[in-house]
């Protein structure tokens, strides 16, 4: 967190222990002297607050480092295991929620499958008791809980954490922090499904040094966090990041916006199963043809008979590929970005195509801002909004802006 810089006035205790802490979070392992050093406070100064934060139960004495001369210093880390956070990914066919300690190592999750879109208010009942069923199975009250982040395919508000829309699941105006009944006293956060993902790579993902990247979550629909200076760019209504409906082709398949050729209607997980399902249905040559409903095919099952070399399977996945390497042209020249971070579903056949896009990347964006990208699968994948979400009450203790 380079942009923090600490005060020395008593007035910035509380500032000055947040940049402490972070800075042992981001270097792991560090001495009382090397953040003296780091924050330009005195010894004195740093004695303070390392025992203030030791007292609050963040931070512990993990044994001793390297001798630069010296007595071998004392090092400082989080302390593991002394507070959690949770965070619950809700969507249209599942609910998963993970629990995570403030070092950011999940300590148990759950995933709930969903039939039929679910009511706002089943979500919330059953997110509740996912999470206390976590606490409970890791012998944790509710003190230990710093905070929950709630993840929603939708447009949220980031001031009054309210879910503004969330089209898909039918949800208008819902307020989470209202309807909580077990765990109405804990702190709860809203954020997008895409915006929580990105947050996560910065976190714990492939971007956690990188200030200026997107982070792409292609599965059903297709989404994006992007982040800019170090932090996330929202828009002017919170709704920026709909790379989905990047035109990719304007003879295309109408798109649920209203427009055609959208991202989506070409590259996400439906619409290669519904490619794959339309071309057997024309009595394409495949190994797909083994399916006595077309309807039973799924992403699953082209992503297998692609490994498997079914030439048909191959090029429905090539394609969708093709056309993600033109949106991500389009990003690339736009924003400038140094990583393009390419999650969720995708990572499930990302070794198949990631070559594509950034074949179709190199021939097409401008020279200068493709030589200085980096399009890269995530290493996290599904669970990313989950843990993004898990990871905004540990943003708040360390005093990052949301
Ligand atoms: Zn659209």
């Amino acid at each position: 967190m380079a942009a923090k810089r600490a005060g020395n006035s008593k007035f910035l205790k509380e500032y000055n222990e947040s940049v402490v802490l972070d800075l042992i979070r981001t270097n792991k392992a560090i001495s009382k002297a090397e953040l003296s050093s780091i924050t330009g406070l005195s010894a004195t100064a740093m004695g303070v607050i390392t025992a203030s934060l030791i007292g609050k139960g963040y931070i512990h004495e993990m044994g001793t480092g390297e001798s630069k001369g010296g007595r071998r210093p004392i090092m400082l880390e989080l302390k593991p295991d002394s507070f959690y956070s949770a965070g619950i990914d809700m969507d249209t066919d599942y609910i998963k929620a993970v629990l995570m300690d403030i070092t950011g190592k999940v300590v148990n999750n759950k995933c709930i499958d969903m039939l039929v879109p679910p009511s706002f208010d089943l979500v919330i009942k059953k997110a509740e008791k996912l999470v206390v069923k976590m606490l409970e199975e890791q012998s944790l009250d509710f003190s230990k809980l710093l905070g929950i982040g709630f993840s929603v395919p939708g447009m949220v508000d980031s001031l009054t954490h309210k879910i503004v829309l969330a089209p898909n699941l039918e949800w208008e105006n819902a307020d989470i922090r209202q309807s909580l009944t077990i765990l109405g006293d804990i702190p709860s956060y809203v954020e997008n499904e895409s915006m929580s993902s990105a947050i996560c790579e910065n976190w714990i993902g492939l971007c956690s040094n990188v200030g200026n990247f997107v982070c792409i979550n292609i599965k059903s629909g297709i989404g994006a966090g992007i982040f800019t200076g170090g932090k996330l760019y929202r828009g002017t209504g919170g709704t920026a990041g709909e790379v989905g409906h990047i035109s990719v082709d304007e003879n295309g398949p109408k798109c649920g916006c209203g427009n055609y050729g959208c991202l989506e209607t070409v590259a996400s997980s439906r619409s290669i199963v519904e490619r794959a399902r339309r071309l057997i249905k024309q009595g394409v040559v495949s190994s797909l043809n083994r399916f006595d409903d077309v309807e039973e095919i799924d992403l699953d099952a082209v992503i297998d008979a692609s490994r498997s070399g079914d030439e048909a399977a191959r090029n429905i996945l090539n394609e969708a590929a093709r056309y993600i390497g033109i949106a991500v042209t389009n990003l690339v020249n736009t924003l400038n970005p140094s990583k393009i971070v390419l999650g969720k579903e995708f990572v499930k056949y990302a070794d198949l195509v990631i070559d594509i896009i950034k074949g179709v990347v190199e021939c097409k964006a401008l020279k200068d801002p493709a030589e200085r990208v980096e399009v890269v699968a995530s290493e996290i994948g599904e669970s990313a909004s989950a843990l993004g979400a898990a990871i905004i009450p540990l943003k708040v203790l360390f005093k990052y802006t949301l």
